[in-house]
């Protein structure tokens, strides 16, 4: 055993040969040794448990290959692409939006170089970083003010600290929603130190029932969209513009948490109703807060509108300060707002609104490329098929509502359908994508046709051919 120690190569003359492989070269130096030190280690160990026997087997020209894709392996960004094959167009786990091409280039543009971020052109002295979106905000959504922070969780919560903090806040017991990530109403709530005075039953809630509830200490009524779960049956509810004329009869302000919130009408691609920002903002809501990174298609953030008075308030919160976004933020924001002006073309133009309302004739086609792609690539590894599937929004819209999709089916000859989608979380990029009927299914509506081949090697990868 002594012996074969004595034939692992030496960390420079691995050095040496690791230098002759151009895509290593690349690698910071003090990063490369220690990761060959950890693959020699690896090799002593193994000499030790007598997995390794054998000399031939520590020479360098035979280790060579397996240490190169393990340094490949190790080194490699965490933080990695991932080929959505789901079809759930806004998945929070894999990144919810895709940014426009127009906010892309200004993301890069803002990164690379300095900017106006704070600074007036006008009078060439401090301006405001809320400067660049809130016009565009107003001008969409009909709003007299707008602002904007990190994300929804933070403009519920700033929403409720400045309005409401010490006193209580009216809502339906039918609405106080978690939506997952432990963003629970109730809970953000307390942490902004108002008061929840829950009304109603689950299922049903009277206009009299918000009413009663008002006393000294009412600082506002809330309404939060349910996002991810349907109530259905014997329900009730109490609409906007009845809240209203009770904020006025009282005084108070109505709050709307929209949650997803959108900018575009779906109701034409086969989705149910739901109101759009500009809707509840002119059926009188005072504030409403939504995300910017999900059925609205732009970067993670908060953005608030409403009437001046109460977003002035917001603004001047010290704790705005600490929840504000960033330059990246902004740029990519503005750029996703600016598309949004062509009311003709935003539907083409915003990725999430393209992949949400592409035509299930367009997924056909997909379908039928990528399964071409997939049989001349995987020869007879594996069975390709097409069929009928549904597809989902995500983030928390629209739930439980199905969207016609053509899915294509991958049957595995050699492994199982649950050892190919396990595999594929290590392939190169990784594949994520879903079993149904013991068939491992690829949704084109979130797989970019260009990313057809790279779904073909990930496949190629996982079952090793
Ligand atoms: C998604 C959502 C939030 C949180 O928004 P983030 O942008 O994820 O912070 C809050 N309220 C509702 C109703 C939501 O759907």
């Amino acid at each position: 055993m002594s012996q074969l120690f004595r034939h692992l190569p030496s960390v420079d003359s691995v050095f040496g040969e690791l230098d002759k492989d151009s895509g290593l070269r690349g690698l910071p130096r003090p990063l490369v040794r220690d990761l060959v030190n950890e693959f020699l280690d690896i090799k002593r160990e193994e000499i030790k448990s007598g997995v390794v026997t054998d000399a031939v087997e520590l020479a360098l020209e035979n280790l060579l290959p397996r240490l190169e894709s393990f340094i490949r392996v190790k080194a490699r960004p965490h933080f990695r692409r991932v080929l959505n094959a789901t079809g759930v167009v806004v998945h929070t786990n894999m990144g919810r939006s895709l940014l426009a091409r127009e906010a892309v280039e200004a993301v890069v543009d803002a990164c690379a170089h300095y900017s106006n971020l704070e600074f007036n052109l006008v009078t060439g002295e401090r301006g405001s970083r809320y400067s660049h979106v809130e016009k565009l905000l107003c001008d969409i959504t009909g709003a007299e003010a707008a602002l904007v922070v990190n994300n929804n969780a933070s403009a519920v919560f700033i929403m409720l600290e400045t309005l409401a903090k010490g006193r209580e806040v009216v809502v339906s017991r039918g609405q106080l929603v978690e939506i997952g990530g432990s963003f629970r109403i109730p809970d953000v709530m307390a942490k902004s130190g108002s008061i929840l005075h829950e009304v109603g039953a689950t299922n049903r809630t009277h206009l009299k029932d918000y009413e009663q509830a008002v006393n000294d200490n009412t600082a506002a009524f809330m309404r939060v969209h349910t996002s991810n779960f349907r109530l259905i049956g014997f329900t009730k509810d109490v609409s906007l513009e009845e809240m209203r004329e009770l904020g006025d009869r009282y005084g108070l302000p109505v709050l709307e948490d929209l949650g997803s919130g959108s900018l575009f009408r779906f109701e034409g691609a086969g989705l149910c109703d739901e109101p759009t920002v500009q809707e509840v903002v002119a059926q009188g809501a005072d504030v409403v807060s939504f995300s910017g990174d999900k059925v609205l298609g732009g970067p993670q953030a908060g953005i608030i509108v409403g009437r001046r008075k109460w977003i002035d308030r917001i603004k001047s919160n010290p704790l705005n300060r600490a929840l504000r976004i960033d330059k990246v933020t902004l740029a990519a924001l503005e750029a996703t707002l600016r598309l949004y002006l062509d009311k003709d073309k935003v539907r083409e133009t915003v990725p999430t609104l393209n992949m949400i309302t592409m035509e299930y004739k367009t997924l056909r086609g997909r379908a039928g490329r990528l399964a071409k792609v997939l049989r001349s690539e995987l020869g007879d590894a594996a069975e390709i098929s097409i069929r009928k599937g549904v597809s989902r929004v995500g983030g928390g819209a629209f739930p439980e509502q199905d969207i016609p999709t053509s899915l294509v089916a991958v049957a595995p000859g050699n492994i199982s359908v649950r050892e190919l989608k396990e595999r594929l979380l290590a392939t190169e990029p990784p594949l994520v994508a879903r079993i149904e009927d013991e068939l491992f299914c690829l949704d084109p509506r979130t797989l970019d046709p260009k990313e057809n081949k790279l779904a073909a090697s990930a496949l190629k990868q996982a079952l090793g051919i």
